[in-house]
């Protein structure tokens, strides 16, 4: 396990301070939830936990490295948890293996079921147990509900962790059994100094912090991606050039998510305020604030569709046509 960002160690100790049988993680993606969660049930289960957390010695945090603590059970997604490395239960890896059916996108109630009877049970290593759900606004009403009960009567050595990207989509009974705790948005020097140290290169760290709108871990998300950044930093002129080609590979919902961050960036100039997204030597000439308006409207209505495109090649292309005549207009 690599180290924790500085601003996730800083978080975990102050929550580790803290009592609390569920702790509900939310904000932004890309924050760094899913990396406060594991540090939090990753001391809670340690056998010589200390003021900073675990010990990363001993051989509870040695299990929940290598993915298999009998007393943590991971909540998510299949596709979470194949991306992430989790093991699947036999049935579910049984049926992907069978190609039965698809990694499921959201959290199953089968899985959840199993997570109530974890819950139940003895803990194996005598240090209570965890349960981590990520990301919660992934469970669909039946499955919160199952989960519920158990959050209100939780049986004896049992902790919860949920840690959201979207938590107003969470049942409020839900919000309201956890203790909240809004994600912290580290400041771009330590986030430049974090991305550098997963092996960006000084140039491309703050191109792809912008890109990210300031959240680190997106950040390094886009940098494992095959783009470059530089293509980031050509994105605004390629699109004023009408050219397709710069969202090769990119989904729909992706270059929907990059238009959007273009159109806020030349709205913003519009009104004086500092581009957030790209660099303002990067964007092209002003365009009207009238077509501005109007595409920023059609973007919304786009992403609407964007999970199911009718097709995305045809999409593609409207977006980009769209998007190069809202640049091209005349003030
Ligand atoms: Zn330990």
């Amino acid at each position: 396990m690599s180290a924790l960002a500085p601003w996730i160690a800083e978080q975990s100790r102050q929550l580790l301070a803290q009592r609390g049988h569920a702790w509900l993680l939310q904000g932004p993606s890309g924050l760094g939830q899913y990396s406060l969660a594991l540090a939090l049930v990753r001391a809670w289960l340690c056998e010589n936990p200390g003021e900073e957390g675990a010990c990363g010695q001993c051989p509870s945090c040695h299990a929940i490295d290598v993915h298999t603590h009998a007393d943590l059970c991971v909540l998510m997604p299949e596709v979470a948890m194949l991306e992430l490395g989790w093991p699947l239960d036999e049935k579910a890896q049984a049926e992907l293996d069978e190609k039965k059916r698809k990694p499921s996108k959201e959290i199953r109630i089968e899985a959840m079921r199993d997570a109530i009877e974890f819950a139940q049970r003895t803990s194996a290593r005598g240090r209570g147990k965890a349960v981590l759900v990520f990301p919660a606004e992934r469970m669909n009403n039946v499955t919160a509900n199952a989960l519920l009960k158990t959050l209100e009567e939780p049986p004896g050595d049992v902790r919860f962790v949920l840690a959201s990207e979207a938590a107003h989509l969470l049942l409020p009974t839900i919000r309201s059994r956890c203790l909240g705790h809004t994600m912290h948005w580290p400041d771009e020097p330590a986030s430049l100094a974090w991305l550098r140290a997963q092996g960006i290169a000084d140039l491309d760290a703050p191109i792809l912090l912008r890109a990210a709108g300031g959240r680190p871990e997106d950040a390094l998300r886009f940098a494992d991606s095959t783009r470059h950044p530089k293509s980031w930093s050509n994105l605004p002129r390629a699109v004023a050039r009408g050219e397709v080609g710069v969202f090769k590979d990119w989904t729909p919902a992706q270059v929907i998510d990059a238009l959007h961050k273009l159109c806020h960036d030349l709205l913003a100039r519009q009104v004086g305020a500092v581009p957030r997204f790209f660099d303002a030597s990067e964007l092209p000439a002003a365009s009207s604030l009238a077509a501005l308006n109007a595409w920023a409207r059609e973007l919304a209505r786009a992403s609407r569709t964007a999970e199911h495109p009718f097709n995305s090649g045809l999409m593609l292309e409207d977006l980009v046509s769209r998007a190069q005549s809202a640049l091209n207009s005349k003030l």
